[in-house]
């Protein structure tokens, strides 16, 4: 949406040290630019191939190999000035071999990397460039990038018929190692899983209910990807588990997630929305009525149901009604007087005289929802939300008024 590619800002942005400002200009900015997101999609790939890489004693050979350079370049320093000639006294043979060592431990990092990732072959985007260049052979092309391409979204990830013969080897093998069953910790009161109180910890099985009262809170281990915590007064059920798709079903109550994983692979239902984790974390509530709150805290969450989705960053809340699905994204710090008529105008029937007061009110960071908005609504009223973001982002070369108002997709990616 903003001219300025935001390539610098990404790794900090993904490991969240940004400030609130920073961090949604960033967010934005992906929302509209294919460029940045891809790159993005890199880094939180590499942030996970870091976190991964198993910690190794080097071989004692290397460590003899450097002992015995440094007297050569102790003695290099003394009988020389110390900036000409540091290398060459380590000898090329024992460069080399240094060399080759490193390049073996990375070889051996990188194998076991891609072993592991190829357990999410089906998911991983099959023009991610790492995964591309640790694992050339693979041509899956199941997974187009989701936020580019969100009327795709109900063909990914098709669910998988147990036994079916048209997985590939390795998702089965990959399947049998999941486990089916979740460890789950007791952080505070009595956790229960079906009628068993938790003590300490406990494992929650496919089908299975988790329940806290009013006291009680539980951290759910999901597979290798990340965490859930679990607040109080929620009912939350393991869908399934398995390499290409971790989903649970949060019927009522709060839950938090911190998710390293590539996008699509964790799922949580709720009684009027499915949200489907783009990568870090977030918060969903669940009250009685089975309404939903969604607030993205890093990263990206698409929320969906029956083909209706909200694509929403860190710093940004989106609602979702029974019946109607997400309502459009907005940005937390957005004015009261925004919030209510948004939500006039998602769930109340508000019409023209709510969209004014949200298009009044938006500011630039709105442009969020007024994205949103352009899909959900009609006729002179799209043309109204068209008026306003043009003046809030002027609209990049290629886009035309036309082509918006007929919801263009490639043009309103490029916005
Ligand atoms: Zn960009």
């Amino acid at each position: 949406m903003f001219s300025q590619h935001v390539s610098k800002n990404l790794s900090a942005y993904c490991h969240g040290e940004l400030n609130d400002e920073e961090s949604r200009g960033v967010a934005e900015h992906l929302l509209g630019c294919q460029r940045c997101r891809r790159e993005f999609e890199e880094i939180k790939l590499g942030v996970k191939f870091a976190e991964h890489l198993p910690h190794t004693s080097a071989p004692a050979s290397l460590w003899s190999e450097i002992e015995a350079a440094l007297p050569e370049r102790s003695r290099s320093i003394n009988s020389r000035t110390k900036s000409s000639r540091l290398i060459p006294d380590f000898g090329w043979q024992r460069v080399a071999a240094v060399c080759a060592l490193l390049l073996l431990a990375m070889a051996v990092g990188i194998f076991w990397y891609s072993s592991r990732q190829s357990k999410n072959a089906t998911q991983v985007a099959d023009k991610d460039k790492l995964q591309q260049t640790i694992h050339p052979g693979n041509s899956t092309d199941i997974n187009p990038n989701i936020v580019e391409n969100p009327s795709t979204t109900n063909n990914i990830a098709p669910p998988v018929a147990p036994g079916s013969n048209d997985k590939p080897a390795e998702t089965i093998i990959a399947s049998r190692a999941d486990g089916q069953s979740w460890e789950v910790a007791r952080l505070a009161g009595t956790p229960t899983i079906g009628a068993t109180q938790i003590e300490g910890s406990g494992r929650l099985a496919v089908g299975e209910w988790l329940e806290t009262d009013g006291t009680s809170r539980a951290q759910i281990n999901v597979a290798d990807i990340g965490q859930v915590d679990i607040g109080p007064n929620s009912r939350v059920r393991l869908v399934g588990t398995r390499s290409t798709e971790h989903r649970l079903s949060l019927q009522r109550g709060r839950l938090h997630a911190f998710i390293s994983a590539p996008p699509r692979l964790f799922i949580v239902e709720t009684p009027s929305a499915t949200a489907i984790d783009l990568g870090c974390s977030y918060t969903l509530e669940v009250d009685d009525a089975g309404r939903s709150i969604l607030h993205v805290t890093s990263g990206w969450v698409a929320l969906e149901l029956k083909g209706r989705e909200s694509i929403v960053p860190a710093g940004a809340i989106c609602v979702t009604q029974p019946g109607k699905g997400p309502g459009t994204p907005y940005f937390d710090d957005a004015s009261a007087r925004f919030r209510e008529a948004l939500s006039r105008l998602d769930f109340h029937n508000g019409g023209a005289k709510a969209l004014s007061i949200v298009l009044a009110e938006a500011r630039e960071y709105d442009t969020l929802t007024l994205w949103h908005l352009l899909s959900r609504v009609e006729g002179a009223e799209r043309n109204r939300v068209y008026e306003r973001l043009a003046t809030l982002i002027t609209p990049p070369q290629g886009v035309t008024r036309e082509g918006v108002l007929r919801l263009d997709k490639e043009m309103l990616d490029l916005w």
